[in-house]
């Protein structure tokens, strides 16, 4: 195996892969490692010409005669699942006559005529070799992935899952048994490739009572449709230990007409009623995803969906531009929905009937000021969802400020965007210049920067260790008194007091 990251120099990849001489190379393409990997492979087959190239993965979900003709260092695709062809091919590996028909291979012959077999599907899903006891399995990312389920009820349009039917799944005693074999190996984060958790509740149940004998052991990651949960899965939901699930609900669009247009069942009113349930019980952490350039969607729409699942309280909101994925539906129909789309990878949507460019352009910087104010675990989390709530104008005035001076173009350093919350502040919400000042004075940044000086020294407080030193800042929202341990050198406050307003 040769592995790295899109990070990783092309030359070390080149320089393995000569050192190895291989007689086939085969590598599987996603949307955001396509392009570095063509660039390797391209490299690799000009210096080593014999070797056989071939490239699997949801890009080559399409049409493949084009690639194939336009990238002649490739000499073969694959598409569809490979867990069971792929060996196959392989095994035949040196009687062409055979691997060439297998199902999903997509091939140029000597006299340039194009070969497609189709898709390949995985015909017993439930035993396929699991692989967590492969070399090729890491464990030393952040977390690991285990598949329970393949494919999807719903039908998005702009989804490789929504085309993948019926709905293949792992029994739980199985996935039961693999959990072990992931925790005798130290994981401790797990997302679950479920598309849609709930959209079974029989088996939603069965998975979440499996889950709660792992409570203090793995954190799992699942992926929620909250307009299509069940009362009672809301209430296993609001019972689950704390800190054992982190959800991510698909939400897209809270426009019911957006989501008739993407083909996606669920409304706005469940998925709404759902989330408010669920952060009620505050048991886990909730991420929400919203998708600019889906059809009939508008910026004025999408600004106020933003609004609206802050004021419900998610921890992250997710903003992404729609991308039209090689064999959705979406990509194959593009011209009749209007929308135009980056002929390279990630595809993303250029414009469409109810978002022109510049539409989409602001939907991009508003996810960055997403990203850096409001995700993430941001210092700036709470004044920021303060602002929001508190301003309906809010959002609008801070992301065009940070538009005009550029500013969301570059990386910024927490601190800086703290300065810059605190700066717009200054200008347009004096009076919340306190509350910026607390979360600054929290974060450990500097007493001597302008939020800081805010904050002045107090002495009157009861304190019996003569190596705490406070300070004392008063907001709108009340006094808070932050405790400095003069010992430490980094300014963070060893204890806050507050005492709201009466
Ligand atoms: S619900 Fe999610 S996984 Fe299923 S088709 Fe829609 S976007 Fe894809």
């Amino acid at each position: 195996m040769v592995s790295g990251t899109v990070h990783t120099p092309y030359n070390q990849f080149i320089k393995e892969a000569v050192r190895l001489q291989p007689d086939v190379i085969a590598a599987t393409a996603w949307l955001f490692t396509h392009d570095r990997l063509v660039e390797v492979v391209s490299r690799i087959k000009a210096l080593l010409p014999q070797t056989y190239i071939i490239l699997g993965g949801p890009e080559f979900l399409g049409n493949n005669e084009v690639y194939l003709r336009t990238h002649p260092y490739i000499n073969a695709l694959f598409r569809g699942e490979g867990e069971e062809i792929f060996p196959q091919w392989l095994k035949n590996w040196e009687k062409p006559e055979i691997r060439n028909r297998l199902t999903g291979i997509c091939t140029l012959d000597k006299l340039g005529s194009y070969h497609d077999n189709g898709m390949a599907k995985v015909q017993r899903f439930k035993t396929l070799v699991p692989p967590e006891n492969s070399p090729f399995f890491h464990i030393d990312k952040p977390f690991v992935q285990i598949e329970t389920t393949r494919g999807c009820f719903n039908d998005c349009y702009f989804c490789v899952s929504g085309e993948d039917k019926p709905v293949r799944t792992i029994p739980v005693e199985q996935i039961r048994s693999r959990l072990h074999t992931l925790v005798n190996k130290g994981v401790k984060e797990i997302r679950v490739l479920d598309r849609t958790f709930n959209a079974n509740p029989k088996r939603t149940k069965a998975l979440c009572a499996l889950f709660r004998e792992f409570t203090g052991t793995i954190r799992f990651h699942i992926e929620i449709h909250p307009a299509i949960l069940t009362t009672s899965i809301i209430d296993i939901l609001e019972d689950i230990p704390n800190g054992l699930l982190h959800i991510e609900a698909g939400i897209q669009s809270l426009d019911d007409h957006v989501l008739a247009s993407s083909g996606r069942i669920g409304n706005s009113h469940s998925a709404i009623e759902a989330i408010r349930r669920l952060k009620a019980c505050n048991r886990f952490e909730m991420h929400a995803d919203l998708i600019a350039g889906l059809p009939n969607y508008t910026l004025s729409r999408l600004k106020e969906d933003i609004k609206k699942l802050i004021s419900l309280g998610l921890d992250e909101i997710q903003l992404e531009t729609l991308k039209l994925l090689p064999g959705t539906k979406m990509r194959n129909q593009a011209a009749s929905f209007g929308i135009s789309y980056a002929p390279l990878p990630p595809y993303e949507v250029l414009s469409t009937p109810s978002m022109p460019p510049e539409a989409l352009y602001e939907a991009l910087q508003l996810s960055r000021l997403l990203d850096g104010w409001h995700n993430g675990h941001s210092e700036w989390h709470k004044p920021f969802v303060q602002l929001t709530l508190d301003n309906s104008c809010f959002l609008d005035t801070f992301l065009h400020h940070l538009m005009q001076k550029q500013l969301l173009e570059q990386p910024l350093s927490a601190e800086h965007r703290g300065l810059l919350l605190y700066d717009f502040c200054r200008i347009h919400y004096p009076t919340f210049l306190p509350e910026i000042s607390a979360a600054w004075i929290a974060a450990g940044y500097s007493l001597k920067k302008a939020p800081g000086l805010q904050a002045v020294p107090y002495k009157n407080l009861k304190n019996n260790n003569p190596d705490i030193q406070f300070y004392h800042l008063s907001a709108p929202s009340g006094n808070y008194w932050f405790g400095f341990d003069r010992k430490v050198e980094r300014r963070k406050p060893v204890l806050t007091l507050r005492n709201k307003p009466e």
